[in-house]
């Protein structure tokens, strides 16, 4: 096979050489999903262009071709897993669905008052959460394994944590924050001899690693296509076929059964006794052309190159003074995961977004992980195999600006103004859309907004509690008000993160002095439209600023 050229990689993904922000897309955010190729996207398309019909119904033509291309999918899947069986290979929806459905089926029919349930504290919250409902549910108890120094689950504690009351040990095979392969083989045979079964959540590992169950030996595996160029909405549950055929059926419904009267049902044969409804066949069938595409390249080859790369990533941040990694020593794959001493992890993101650079900020559905590291959040960089060394360079030098700019020089403050004075509402308000409005483009719009953070007086620490708290945002955010004899609102308010003082100073800007009357009415969406802003900020940003303004709208009915 060809040495691998990631320019020729690259060129398969039709977004990648799209502009964000106006500038070139560096998407490092491949831990949350990757990117599709053009062969994924058109086998998509030409399902439903050329034989979109129901798969496993009806005697038409179309539906049998559709059938086929459905059931050729699972063969792909089985091979790349190297499952002993094809009725191994369930379809779901993603990650998430496949341990749900272990929890429910496995968990519901099994599990007894006092059973203990192994999960380790660097879990993703698809792997905490169903455990938690089914062992309320069941009366059963979850122990956390520890992990070392370097993030790993530790297996020199295994020990004391496995005893005869053990039933289940689920985790992943890699965390999506750590970025580094647990002790698979020691936790499989230590599950055996206690006779528990093993669920392992390869939501990370499927893009990265050959995967074998058969030698890996473990009862279920999970993962997701979109982690590895495939479409959303797809997932795969492999499952001991022994252990799949004695498992209740989670879901029931049509494509499930055998046959269906009052007076009973009964249930089809693996792997459809646990595939209800109509399946998103044409995401399935998609599912199929990205491993083809990945097999095209060779999956080691691709994994070489990211290995190169996140070292490359990894020794750079090294040199960077300020940052400091989630766990010791460089990860196995090209999942990286740092905070900055002195800024707040959004803040680093949204800088970086104005540059075009797409990374993770934030808690990364790993809460549990976030108190064991002590941290409120942390930035993490994900690479595939279509990331270059140039991006990685833009990325540093462009981290390092930021790192500069949050000092606080106030030679870098352009915009020194105090705007939350007790002026008239609209004054304020009008000269922060005149200001917004002079601004070019997001980048200068994201440096006005962290410049407009820098402006906001700290909020007294004794106000910073559970009663001012902003629900709902993903920073640590407080909002505290008071109304004068003339029934107008003052409003203080402090954040952890620089992004969100400077959203609470344009916010401010429209509400300080208002009345709760015209609180209520006024329009924040058509005033955030107006400072060209909308359509700029992320999601959590978006909930963020819908937070703040529900708070003042909570306090503007009960002050
Ligand atoms: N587990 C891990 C380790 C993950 O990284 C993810 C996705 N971030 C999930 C589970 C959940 O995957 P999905 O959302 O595709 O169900």
């Amino acid at each position: 096979m060809n040495k691998f050229d990631v320019s020729i990689f690259r060129k398969h993904f039709p977004l990648l050489d799209k502009k964000v922000n106006n500038r070139p897309l560096v998407y490092f955010d491949n831990g949350a999903t990757t990117q599709k190729p053009a062969v994924v996207i058109a086998t998509e398309v030409e399902v439903y262009e050329k034989f979109n019909a129901n798969v496993h119904r009806a005697s038409h033509t179309l539906s049998a071709k559709a059938t086929s291309a459905f059931e050729d999918a699972r063969i792909e899947v089985q091979r790349f897993i190297k499952a002993k069986h094809l009725d191994e290979v369930i379809w779901t929806s993603g990650t998430t669905a496949g341990i749900n459905l272990i929890a429910q089926s496995w968990g519901h029919e099994n599990l007894q008052p006092g059973d203990e349930i192994l999960l380790s504290h660097a879990e993703h919250h698809a792997n905490i959460v169903p455990w938690q409902m089914i062992a309320e549910k069941k009366g059963a108890i979850i122990k956390v394994l520890p992990l070392t120094s370097s993030g790993v689950i530790d297996e020199n504690l295994l020990d004391n944590y496995f005893n005869v009351k053990t039933k289940i040990v689920s985790f992943s095979h890699i965390s999506n924050v750590i970025g580094k392969v647990n002790p698979i083989k020691r936790i499989i045979s230590l599950a055996k001899k206690y006779k528990a079964i093993t669920v392992v959540d390869g939501a990370q590992a499927c893009a990265h690693l050959s995967l074998n169950m058969e030698s890996l030996d473990c009862d279920f595996y999970v993962f997701s296509a979109h982690k590895m160029f495939g479409p959303t909405g797809v997932g795969v549950l492999y499952g001991r076929r022994e252990l799949l055929e004695a498992m209740p059926p989670y879901q029931g419904g049509g494509e499930m059964i055998k046959s269906v009267s009052f007076n009973g049902t009964t249930f089809d044969k693996l792997p459809f006794k646990f595939e209800a409804g109509t399946p998103n066949y044409a995401g399935v069938i998609a599912f199929a052309a990205s491993i083809k595409f990945i097999n095209s390249f060779g999956l080691v080859k691709l994994a070489e190159y990211e290995q190169q790369l996140t070292k490359y990533c990894y020794e750079k941040l090294t040199q960077i003074k300020l940052v400091e990694f989630v766990a010791e020593g460089k990860p196995d794959i090209g999942v990286i995961s740092f905070t900055v001493r002195g800024s707040h992890n959004h803040d680093i993101a949204s800088g970086l977004d104005a540059n075009g650079i797409a990374l993770r900020s934030g808690h990364h559905c790993a809460m549990p992980l976030m108190e064991y590291l002590k941290l409120t959040g942390c930035i993490r960089v994900s690479l595939a195999a279509y990331n270059t060394f140039s991006e990685v360079d833009f990325f540093i030098e462009k981290l390092k600006l930021l790192i500069q700019s949050t000092d606080e020089n106030p030679d870098n403050i352009i915009f020194t103004e105090k705007v939350t004075g007790q002026v008239s509402h609209s004054d304020n308000e009008m000269e922060m859309i005149e200001r917004f409005n002079q601004l070019k483009g997001w980048d200068s719009r994201h440096r006005e907004i962290m410049l407009l953070g820098k402006t906001l007086d700290r909020m007294d620490k004794n106000l910073c509690n559970n009663t001012s708290l902003i629900q709902g945002c993903e920073s640590n955010a407080w909002l505290y008000g008071s109304k004068n004899p003339q029934g107008e609102f003052f409003f203080r308010c402090d954040s952890d993160a620089k992004v969100i003082r400077g959203l609470m100073v344009i916010i401010l800007a429209a509400f300080q002095n208002m009345t709760s009357q015209q609180i209520l009415m006024f329009d924040n969406h058509a005033y955030f439209d107006e400072l060209g802003l909308t359509q700029h900020l992320s999601p959590s940003r978006n909930n963020g600023v819908k937070a703040i303004v529900e708070k003042i709208r909570m306090l503007a009915t009960q002050v």
